[in-house]
């Protein structure tokens, strides 16, 4: 199966908003994301207005949570391949961000993820990160 792409914003949902510093960390997120990443099921874009020394800090920060990004703003090379060009638009197949209107996780979980490869304790860890995240809107 080919990894899902995650799109994940960063201050408001990876972690409480408290820009230009590093808030709380949103650990069922946090926990969620690299269980599915390990697990083989996710590819993750860091989605976030951050930049220069406030993105380096989140990416090492990210990397200090075990989570190391397949890319950071920017689409994965094999969606780069597939659209003959990079778009402007980050392309995922799901979208996290404190801003949104809605989050999709069960049409995402539901419709375009194998379930039987996805342990009931990850299903529940994802659904639970997303809700956190959502507290935190
Ligand atoms: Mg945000």
């Amino acid at each position: 199966m080919t990894p899902k792409i995650i799109a994940v914003d960063f201050d408001g949902t990876l972690c409480e908003d408290r820009y230009p510093n590093i808030g709380e960390p949103n650990i069922p997120l946090l926990n969620a994301l690299r269980e599915l990443k390990k697990a083989g099921l996710i590819e993750i874009i860091l989605w976030t207005c951050r930049k220069g020394n406030e993105l380096d800090n989140a990416i090492r920060w990210l990397w200090n949570h075990d989570i190391q990004p397949d890319a950071v703003n920017s689409n994965l090379p094999r969606i780069i391949r597939a659209f003959g060009g990079d778009t402007r638009k980050v392309y995922a197949d799901l979208y996290i961000d404190d801003k949104s209107f809605e989050c999709k996780f069960d049409d995402f979980l539901n419709d375009d993820v194998d379930t039987t490869a996805l342990t009931e304790e990850a299903y529940s860890k994802f659904v639970k990160g997303v809700i956190e995240c959502r507290m935190y809107a």
